[in-house]
């Protein structure tokens, strides 16, 4: 029954519209769902703890694009927990064990954050955070708050011979953080190439998951309801 709870809340998922103008990025999207969260989370991504609601949800997207497959839990140690919690956040990678997905329903349930999400749970860092972003992005830290400034450290990041992607969907929009309304990223040499954004997946966050993942055999990630 678990299968059939996971199958019929991804349709609802994906049947929500989106209310918001299709001009945002993922980041502004997820920060406005976090925003009566008190608790700094990794990456930015903000929640507080909640009681659990217990859903689950796989996102198709990335079976049809990736060799990545996620399939309910049955008796797995290491899994997915995918939860209606304080916002809409992730662990970075495997941590081992049961490890928390939250998608709260209001505010989370779009494609865009959904994919986000489940990257950071593969291993995926905010694209500005990559060890290479000097060379395409500058970072403003006098419009960002210092107790933010975390969000934009730059990372050891292994970047799977992918190019920089400002439409990635693991990045940050330009005015993620911002203190002032200024621009807490500027994209350069050209300051006016777009940044973010919240349709979903671009050709290249694909081809870094299966960079990462699908060399060697098709890993399966498993999910399941925790309450
Ligand atoms: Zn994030």
């Amino acid at each position: 029954q678990k299968m059939k709870t996971c199958l019929s809340l991804l349709l609802l998922l994906l049947g929500l519209c989106q209310a918001q103008p299709l001009d945002m990025d993922i980041i502004t999207d997820i920060l406005i769902s976090n925003n009566d969260s008190n608790e700094i989370l990794l990456e930015g991504d903000l929640s507080q703890a909640q009681p659990l609601v217990g859903e689950e949800s796989v996102d198709d997207s990335f079976h049809q694009t990736t060799c990545i497959r996620f399939v309910p839990r049955q008796n797995q140690y290491d899994h997915i927990s995918v939860q209606s919690g304080g916002g809409c956040y992730s662990s970075l990678g495997r941590t081992g064990g049961r490890q928390v997905l939250s998608l709260r329903r209001s505010g989370c349930m779009n494609y865009g954050i959904m994919q986000h999400e489940l990257n950071h749970a593969l291993g995926f860092n905010h694209e500005q955070t990559r060890s290479d972003r000097d060379q395409y992005v500058r970072i403003n830290w006098r419009n960002i708050n210092r107790r933010s400034a975390y969000n934009f450290k730059k990372k050891n990041t292994n970047n799977l011979n992918t190019p920089y992607d400002y439409t990635s969907i693991m990045h940050y929009g330009r005015r993620a953080f911002s203190i002032n309304g200024r621009d807490s990223i500027t994209p350069i040499p050209n300051s006016r190439v777009r940044i973010g954004q919240r349709k979903g997946m671009t050709k290249n966050d694909i081809l870094r998951i299966n960079r990462l993942y699908c060399v060697v055999k098709p890993p399966t990630v498993c999910l399941q309801t925790s309450n």
